[in-house]
């Protein structure tokens, strides 16, 4: 997702209508967020308007070119330590938005204790990509709605998006209300103090590599995840939508490039389905959280429930499928409506519910 720094939200330089998102109250009392579809609740590909947000531009062209003055700064001038510290920064940032934002607030993949909540929360404030309720709509909504907007079998349902849970946690209605004041001091103002107060590393050094060279970069990790990850890569579960298995993206993303999985089943907390930490930090980081017992009811995909999504809309690149040892592909169809935003999406099936529960001893 792209930062709202200036106000309108969800794309970087285009904005493209009538997919307009509105937040109202409905009668019993919790808010809603909606997608508007148009005329006749039909998503039709001509009635997009693609148009370039010229602020925008500039603010991300002179944002690159300060952070690629930051990166001048690193091989200069700055001490190794504060280098070493871009880097933790970085790793403290992007945590923040695939453990909170994403795996956390997004797709309730699990519960988190108040403390490591707050943690998330500070955490995914240094990302500067817009609070956590802002982000979390938008990205229900591109589970739930990206690469369906000119399917006309998308529009008959899932047209509410439910945030009740977002406003019941009293940490992201926090950060809604003092964003503006809590983004630019955690983004820009606080991590360069560490390398200026700690080992006296000049403030404008600091500024320009901690500050706004790692945020550029993260910046662009997470536009990674949207782009790359939508283009490039095997599609070994689904290979009727645009999300891919892209290892580079893996990598760069702290684990959010098996994308293809993590779109088929996004309430599992692995993003993946294996969990191989070279390529999946953040799951490293929420099984220590779980040992430590900040982060409990971690859901997980069983192996039978793959398998049989496999077969079903599986593109052949599958271990098994691909060496012959199972029949990947039973010629069934599945239609994009079909898509889920996470664990308490109301399109859920109920005995889909019931077997996860029962398979990660949940109540
Ligand atoms: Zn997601
Ligand atoms: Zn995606």
């Amino acid at each position: 997702m792209a930062p709202n720094l200036l106000g309108s939200s969800t794309l970087l330089a285009n904005t493209a209508e009538p997919v307009q998102i509105i937040s109202r109250p409905v009668a019993y009392g919790t808010y809603h967020t909606q997608t508007s579809l148009g005329k006749g609740g039909q998503f039709s590909a001509s009635r997009y308007r693609s148009k370039i947000v010229w602020r925008n531009v500039f603010v991300f062209l002179f944002l690159h070119i300060a952070a690629i003055y930051g990166l001048s700064l690193l091989f200069t001038q700055a001490k190794w330590k504060t280098s070493l510290f871009v880097y933790i920064y970085c790793v403290f940032t992007g945590l923040g938005t695939t453990a909170g934002a994403h795996r956390l607030w997004a797709h309730r993949t699990y519960k988190a204790k108040l403390p490591l909540r707050i943690l998330l929360m500070i955490m995914q404030t240094t990302a500067l990509q817009n609070h956590i309720y802002e982000w979390v709509r938008d990205h229900r909504v591109h589970h739930k709605f990206t690469d369906t907007d000119a399917d006309p079998h998308n529009a008959k349902r899932g047209r509410t998006l439910d945030l009740s849970d977002l406003e019941a946690d009293s940490v992201v209605m926090f950060q809604k209300k003092y964003y503006l004041i809590l983004a630019p001091l955690f983004c820009f103002l606080i991590p360069p103090l560490f390398p200026w107060y700690f080992w006296s590393e000049p403030w404008w050094t600091s500024f320009y590599t901690v500050g706004v060279f790692r945020y550029t970069l993260t910046l662009n990790g997470t536009w990674l995840v949207n782009s790359a990850a939508h283009i490039f890569g095997t599609k070994p579960y689904d290979k009727t939508i645009k999300p891919t298995e892209n290892r580079f993206v893996a990598w760069i993303a702290f684990g959010e490039g098996w994308h293809n999985y993590h779109h088929v089943f996004p309430w599992d907390y692995k993003a993946a389905e294996l969990g191989n930490y070279r390529l999946n930090f953040t799951t490293a980081f929420l099984d220590f959280m779980a040992k430590v017992g900040w982060a409990y009811d971690l859901k997980t995909v069983s192996p039978h429930m793959v398998k049989k999504r496999v077969q079903r809309t599986g593109d052949g690149t599958w271990e098994e499928v691909k060496n012959g040892k199972m029949n990947g592909d039973d010629n069934d169809h599945q239609f994009h409506s079909d898509a889920l935003w996470g664990w308490g999406d109301k399109d859920m099936k109920d005995e889909d519910i019931c077997h996860i529960k029962k398979y990660n001893n949940l109540s």
